[in-house]
């Protein structure tokens, strides 16, 4: 049985004071859940929240880590500035890197490979447009995005990875993929590995995002492919995001 998991992907939101107040919610709820949780927290506020994660169930990542190990790349962070910090995750390949900041898939398998030079799981993001949905590309878009880090790292390198599948058009817009149609793309993903390595396939957690909620978590996380939730928006509420969670 694959365990499954909820992250929380905070974006570029709140102080330092309000970070601390949601991650003290938070671990306050954990309560007892077979399930593993995190938080992917910015840059700066990943010093403080280590110290208040450590020795509690709540793992702590980063929302995306340099595609290099050092040098002359100003503004990046290294995978081993996050691993001083206990940071277990990293984000790979969000869609707001991806649209916004010029992130490729070639650039987002270099960041994959860093992460797991440093022993941080890397969540590799894949996920198509509205638009790519409508022209029937989801299946290609998917395929390119996985590819890239297959040719790069190998499949065996998704032995040590999580896969989230967020479809662009769901993510911060309201508009929840329907259970089915999540469905449909993890299993597709999950055939996709298992084409490759069926032993890869059969353990890696493959999380939905894209406007997830207490109110839909239960049936996205019911379905036979669905590991769990990469939860943007509702994962700034301690409470919503722990309601999240206990739908597992
Ligand atoms: C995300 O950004 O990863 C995400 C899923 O956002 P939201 O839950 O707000 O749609």
């Amino acid at each position: 049985m694959r365990r499954s998991l909820v992250m929380g992907n905070w974006k570029m939101n709140g102080t330092l004071a309000s970070a601390e107040l949601l991650v003290k919610g938070i671990v306050a709820g954990l309560g007892e859940n077979s399930a593993d949780i995190a938080v992917c927290v910015p840059y700066v506020h990943v010093p403080k929240i280590s110290e208040l994660v450590k020795g509690t169930a709540l793992a702590l990542g980063a929302q995306n880590v340099a595609d290099k190990p050092s040098g002359a790349f100003t503004g990046e962070i290294s995978a081993a500035m996050l691993s001083e910090f206990n940071c277990k995750y990293a984000l790979v390949g969000h869609s707001e890197r991806r649209s916004y900041y010029g992130d490729t898939n070639e650039s987002v398998a270099a960041r994959f490979c860093q992460a797991q030079e440093q022993n941080i799981i890397p969540v590799l993001c894949v996920g198509e447009t509205l638009e790519q949905r409508e022209q029937d590309q989801t299946f290609a878009v998917i395929d390119a995005q996985l590819d890239a880090v297959i040719s790069l790292a190998g499949i065996a390198a998704f032995g040590a990875a999580v896969i989230a599948y967020e479809p662009v058009w769901a993510i911060g817009t309201g508009k929840t993929a329907t259970d089915e149609q999540a469905q449909e793309v993890h299993q597709y993903i999950r055939k996709y590995i298992a084409a490759k390595d069926q032993a890869i396939a059969d353990q890696i957690q493959i999380l939905y995002g894209g406007s997830a909620k207490p109110d839909n978590a239960k049936g996205l996380f019911a379905m036979p492919d669905i590991d769990g939730g990469l939860i943007g928006g509702a994962s700034l509420d301690a409470e919503s995001f722990l309601k999240i969670y206990h739908s597992i």
